[in-house]
């Protein structure tokens, strides 16, 4: 039997130990929300991603929120506008923590071919990003890819990060405001 330290789990005749931020950890990564902003192309490949073919259920995580007070993984999947980043940053702030952002495809990620005045080059530059899916668009595959880069994420969050200095110096570099 190893110490509790060294593993996830301990298992034994009739009983099972594990710590607090483990078991909270995995029930997060597997019941994860998630709130589609989509614009443009990059959104309909996320929409094949939910269908039947791929089936986002798997993970589950079938059920959308199109509110953000009900959703803690903000997928952002297309071409933002500078007009549009305000909004998107609103959409940012108003969820709860703990939360997580996912960038689909080129224009999310920096613009991609749109390298205009119009058009925002980056959603880092107004909120921070935890895992970009590549591609223009990325195959249904490639968002999995970046759906289960996530769940890893969640799975290994420590349970006081968004206490830290370090949390709040992000937010601070992007100008989010917290609650405190
Ligand atoms: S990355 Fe390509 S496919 Fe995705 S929104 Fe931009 S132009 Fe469309």
């Amino acid at each position: 039997m190893g110490k509790i330290e060294d593993l996830q789990t301990i298992n034994g005749e009739g009983y099972q130990l594990s710590r607090l931020e483990h078991v909270l950890a995995t029930a997060r990564a597997n019941s994860v929300w998630p709130l589609p902003f989509a614009t443009s192309c990059c959104g309909i490949e996320y929409m094949a991603t939910m269908g039947s073919n791929y089936d986002l259920a798997r993970f589950g995580m079938e059920r959308m929120s199109f509110s953000p007070r009900q959703a803690d993984l903000l997928i952002v999947a297309g071409t933002i506008s500078k007009k549009l980043g305000p909004i998107l940053k609103k959409v940012y702030e108003q969820m709860a923590e703990p939360k997580w952002v996912l960038s689909v495809g080129a224009c999310a990620s920096s613009g991609g071919i749109f390298d205009t005045y119009s058009v925002l080059q980056g959603i880092d530059r107004i909120i921070p990003v935890d895992v970009y899916v590549p591609g223009c668009p990325p195959r249904p595959e490639q968002i999995i890819d970046g759906i289960i880069r996530i769940h890893e994420l969640v799975k290994n969050e420590p349970l006081r990060r968004r206490y830290s200095e370090e949390y709040k110096h992000l937010l601070h570099d992007h100008n989010i405001e917290t609650n405190e």
